[in-house]
Formats: structure tokens, C-alpha cells, sequence
């Protein structure tokens, strides 16, 4: 997938369809907006860079942490063979779900629980792409990556994480690079920071 077939899809997918009725009139501004429980979908701008950052094609097993909205996942699954996309909250899940199959995506299988445990029965994953921010890279997401395979994964406190691409080569050595400063909704489980010391 290179950044013309990105933005043709881009421009011609509706962010208001992965919105409620109360943000729909915002859709089209580049800024995050609420989609209920307390998360957040992002800037449509960040969305693509990661999405162009992580760059599938369409060979490409995809595990997705964070289905949130379900607009990242109709990127991925858009650009790639199989998206495996995990979310904590049912209700977000069910209705990303919803949007999506109603779309026609067939290609993207939907699971409710601790993404940061990955989905250990379809490793190893050619993509992983992480939308909340986590204390550190979970080692089972490292573990599912396959070589050759790419991450790319907000690090750091709730307040301002380091979106970081990790890439690992054909012999199974990771190596990491930071791409710039971004604000995610955190992760919430075994990796999480619901139980660090300064989140009190
Ligand atoms: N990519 C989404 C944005 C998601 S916001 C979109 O395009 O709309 C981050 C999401 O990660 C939230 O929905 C939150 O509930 C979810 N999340 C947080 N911790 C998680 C975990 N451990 N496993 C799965 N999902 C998690």
C-alpha cells in the first residue's frame, strides 16, 4: 500500500459512519472525538500516518489492539488479507462489528478481552499495530510478531506516550525506532497503567 492508494480510500471513507449521532457533524475536522466509555477515536491525519507507517499489503496478517471505532480497522483491513482486531469494551466491539460487516469487510475477525495478551492462536502476524498506549511493549505482541514482520505502538504514561515502529528482520532481531510524540488512551490490562504508582 503506498500514500496515493491510502489517500484515495482515505477520502472516500465516511469517519462520520464510525461516529455517534452527537459527533457525526464533526467527522470531516482533523482533531480526536469521543466514541463513548471514555476513549477516543484519533485525528484522521495520525491515523493514516500510522496506517502508511505500518504499511500493509495484501498479503499481510494484521493484529489490531484497540478496535475502538473501527474506522483504523476498515483501513487495515482495506489494504490487507486478514485483520485480527481485539477490544476490552463489548459495546465498542459489537458496534465496530456492526459497521463493518454492514460495509462488507470479510476479512476481519473480532475478539473482546486483553489485546495486550495478543491473539496467540493466529500468530505470528506480519502487522501489529497497538491504538492505546502502553508501559511498554508487550512481550506476547513481540512474540506474535513475525520476522520480517512490523509493530508500531504508542510507549509511555498516559499523558504523552513515543510512537514507536519496531521492525523485526528475517533472523528474529527487533530493533526500535521513535517516530514522534503522540496522546493515546491508555491500555488497560496486563501491560496497562491502571495499577502503576503514579497514576495513583
Ligand atoms: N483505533 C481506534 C481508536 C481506539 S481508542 C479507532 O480508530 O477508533 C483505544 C481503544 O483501545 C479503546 O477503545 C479502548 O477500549 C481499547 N483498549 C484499551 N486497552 C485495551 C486492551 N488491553 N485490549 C484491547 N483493547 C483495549
Amino acid at each position: 500500500m503506498d500514500y496515493m492508494e491510502l489517500m484515495d480510500f482515505a477520502k472516500k471513507l465516511d469517519r462520520g459512519l464510525f461516529l455517534d449521532a452527537e459527533t457525526r457533524d464533526l467527522a470531516v475536522l482533523d482533531e480526536p472525538l469521543p466514541i463513548g466509555f471514555g476513549q477516543t477515536i484519533s485525528q484522521p491525519s495520525l491515523v493514516w500516518e500510522m496506517t502508511l507507517l505500518l504499511s500493509p499489503d495484501k498479503n499481510s496478517k494484521v493484529l489490531e489492539v484497540g478496535t475502538g471505532s473501527g474506522y483504523q480497522t476498515a483501513l487495515l483491513a482495506q489494504f490487507s488479507k486478514e485483520v485480527y482486531t481485539i477490544e476490552r469494551i463489548p459495546e465498542l466491539s459489537k458496534k465496530a462489528r456492526n459497521r463493518l460487516e454492514s460495509m462488507g469487510y470479510s476479512n476481519i475477525y473480532y475478539r473482546i478481552g486483553d489485546g495486550s495478551l495478543g491473539w496467540p492462536e493466529h500468530a505470528p502476524y506480519d502487522r501489529v499495530m497497538v491504538t492505546a498506549a502502553a508501559e511498554d511493549v508487550p512481550k506476547e505482541l513481540m512474540e506474535q510478531l513475525a520476522a520480517g514482520g512490523t509493530m508500531i505502538i504508542p510507549v509511555g504514561p498516559p499523558s504523552v506516550q513515543e510512537l514507536q515502529l519496531i521492525t523485526k528482520d528475517a533472523g528474529g532481531e527487533a530493533s526500535r525506532r521513535t517516530i514522534e510524540k503522540v496522546r493515546f488512551v491508555e491500555l488497560i490490562g496486563k501491560y496497562g497503567w491502571s495499577s502503576h504508582p503514579w497514576k495513583g
